[in-house]
């Protein structure tokens, strides 16, 4: 299975379009069993996470809901290697990544991950279309990214009309509205072609109408790119825009 996927990102790297994925499979393209996580409040340790599990199919878009505070984040955040469990396990793609060094958790972010956040996390001295292509500086380094500039730029370019923002090349964050931001967001994690974006309320800080246009983007990506998105949400109205719906509480999936 991790052959074909390799196969399928190498011949999607030389198209300016995300090569759509097959939706069969047997194995979940992201599994988590009986994670973990406590943080520490001074010297008592706060359980927030007791033992979650769960299984992603390759193509499927999941909603994670639950209240303020219940662990959503973490989770996502421990499901996204950009931090570890205290217990439990995750394998993306058949392959454990919770243990893995952090520079394999880098090329997994670089290579294989989407992740957008509610508050867009775009760098403010840059433009819309300079925020979009900086991961593609950082994952090539300077001198290989220069020699395919062109080529990222028209990618870049294309990410941007489709999530509607070919008007705002130029633009940088703080000329923009906090949908245009994530929208902007968007097309920047989808620049290295991942098979699966993790949206930590992404609608959160937006009217709901801007909020209405991301889910249909998110919506539009995972049916026409069969993208596979983990969306993390607050809100029952949102979550009913998904595939499957699954609720934390108590730090488990209940
Ligand atoms: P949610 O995203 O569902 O609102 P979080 O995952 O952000 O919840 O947080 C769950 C709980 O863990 C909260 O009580 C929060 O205060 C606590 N928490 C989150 N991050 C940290 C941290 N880095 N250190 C200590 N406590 C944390
Ligand atoms: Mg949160």
């Amino acid at each position: 299975m991790n052959d074909t996927l390799d196969r399928t990102v190498a011949e999607s790297s030389s198209t300016a379009v995300v090569v759509p994925r097959s939706r069969e499979g047997n194995s979940p393209q992201l599994m988590a069993t009986g994670l973990k996580k406590n943080y520490h409040k001074g010297p008592v340790e706060v359980p927030v996470l007791r033992g979650v599990s769960l299984a992603v199919r390759q193509g499927e878009f999941l909603a994670i809901v639950g209240p303020s505070g219940c662990g959503k984040s973490t989770l996502l955040h421990l499901l996204g290697t950009l931090d570890v469990p205290d217990a439990g396990e995750i394998y993306f793609q058949n392959r454990r990544i919770d243990n893995i060094s952090s520079a394999q958790r880098d090329r997994l972010r670089n290579r294989d991950f989407g992740m957008i956040f509610q508050f867009y996390h775009l760098l403010p001295e840059m433009t819309t279309l300079e925020n979009v292509l900086a991961p593609l500086m950082i994952a090539h380094g300077a001198w290989a990214y220069w020699k395919q500039r062109h080529k990222f730029r028209a990618l870049a370019e294309e990410l941007l009309a489709r999530v509607g923002l070919d008007h705002r090349l130029k633009h940088r964050p703080r000329e923009l509205s906090g949908g245009e931001m994530q929208r902007a967001a968007i097309a920047r994690s989808l620049i290295t072609k991942p098979s699966l974006l993790l949206a930590d309320e992404p609608t959160g800080n937006l009217d709901q109408e801007s909020g209405r246009d991301i889910i249909k983007i998110l919506r539009d990506l995972n049916e026409q790119q069969l993208l596979t998105i983990v969306m993390v949400t607050h809100d029952p109205a949102i979550a009913a825009a998904t595939d499957r719906t699954i609720r934390l509480a108590d730090g488990r999936v209940a």
